[in-house]
């Protein structure tokens, strides 16, 4: 009999299981997937981590995340600054003073504020969805070229039909100051995540490629507490409905040229090129292998959005207001299951972080200890 099972051997399944196993009790971990790390997965190819399932930056402000995940990684000195391509026009991200130099010729953080304040007059009062709030962080031009196009691919909806507080994820700067995050902690681990989440499972019982729902009873005998980290509804075999999730889907290249973008992420702001962004792997190690050796060719990889459908990966829960009722109805029967613990984005339905994820699952995992 086991204390723990943990259903997904993603981030959040990972460190609830090192905690609980350091604590002295017995957990196995079951993944669906023929691999650990979840969407934090890497996989080495020609010398190059490639981060499978999207491009994963770790990034934190909070101290004990990043003691805590530094003792299963170094962390490189990598700050994501992606770039925008709008029809061929490269602007500089998040917004800052390189961004509004691009698009207005401004040159003083005064000039950029008195034209970003010129054109967030046009919203009133409280910006009632993304759209109102993007234009009144930083006005209607770079709302039409570097917000619009993106987000709507990103989330196949309006922006006038999303929230507000997606676009608060974005800075806005009157510095040149590139760094996509305000975070005191940032860098991409050494060696790669799937190495970091296999530290973090050194010495626990993993099995991949097994299903907990597909033989759930079989799963529930053989332990006291169940953590799922799998998606809510389907837990509940879907009875007050389906929850929406984004998909991504990547279109990945060996490419024969050590160069093909300069970056690691460039992102399509406009809304006539299929894809998001394109990530170049090799720049989140600074082209290099672990030896320090300079690669001589490239991996990219093309990020489309897509609406989730049966047998894709969930990626994204949708945070529009159906949604997000529907999940507020699916965590009170969550809190119903009094054997069961539920985390992570597709536990919870949250767009977290993997900081976040690492937070809650600490605080999960200690306050059941
Ligand atoms: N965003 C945007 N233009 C960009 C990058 C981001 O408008 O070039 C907006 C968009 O609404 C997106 C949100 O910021 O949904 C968060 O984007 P980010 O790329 O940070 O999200 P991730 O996919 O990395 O979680």
């Amino acid at each position: 009999m086991y204390d723990y099972l943990i259903v997904g051997a993603g981030l959040y399944g990972a460190v609830f299981a090192r905690e609980a196993a350091d604590a002295g009790k017995k957990v196995l971990v079951l993944e669906k997937r023929p691999h650990i790390a979840g969407n934090v997965y890497t996989e080495k190819i020609e010398g190059i981590h490639v981060h499978r399932y999207g491009a994963h930056i770790f990034h934190t402000n909070d101290r004990e995340v990043w003691d805590y995940v530094s003792r299963f990684a170094v962390f490189n000195r990598f700050t994501n600054s992606p770039v925008a391509n709008y029809r061929g026009e490269l602007y500089s991200l998040p917004f800052n003073m390189y961004t509004f130099n691009r698009m207005w010729g401004v040159v003083t953080p005064e000039e950029a504020a008195a034209k970003i304040a010129g054109q967030r007059a046009e919203i009133r009062g409280e910006p009632k969805n993304l759209e109102e709030q993007a234009i009144s962080l930083v006005g209607r031009d770079v709302y039409e070229k570097l917000i619009k196009g993106y987000t709507e691919k990103q989330w196949g909806r309006d922006c006038k039909e999303l929230p507000a507080f997606i676009i608060k994820r974005l800075p806005v700067r009157l510095t040149f100051d590139n760094n996509y995050f305000n975070a005191l902690f940032q860098g991409i681990p050494v060696g790669g995540y799937t190495a970091m989440v296999e530290r973090m499972l050194d010495g626990i019982e993993v099995r991949t490629g097994v299903d907990y729902l597909e033989q759930r009873e079989k799963w529930d005998a053989a332990a006291e507490k169940i953590v799922y980290t799998g998606p809510v509804d389907a837990f509940f075999g879907f009875r007050l409905g389906a929850l929406e999730y984004r998909s991504v889907r990547f279109e990945t290249e060996l490419l024969d040229m050590p160069n093909f973008q300069g970056n690691a992420a460039v992102n399509y702001t406009d809304r006539e090129t299929p894809w998001t962004r394109i990530i170049e792997h090799k720049w989140f190690e600074f082209g290099r292998d672990e030896q320090g050796n300079e690669l001589p060719k490239t991996v990219i990889s093309r990020e489309y959005s897509s609406e989730w459908k049966p047998g894709d990966e969930p990626y994204y829960p949708v945070n529009d207001e159906k949604n997000t009722r529907l999940a507020a109805r699916y965590k009170a029967l969550a809190e119903q299951e009094r054997r069961v613990l539920f985390g992570g984005r597709l536990g919870e339905y949250k767009y977290y972080d993997m900081d976040q994820v690492i937070g809650a699952a600490l605080r999960a995992v200690r306050d059941e200890l």
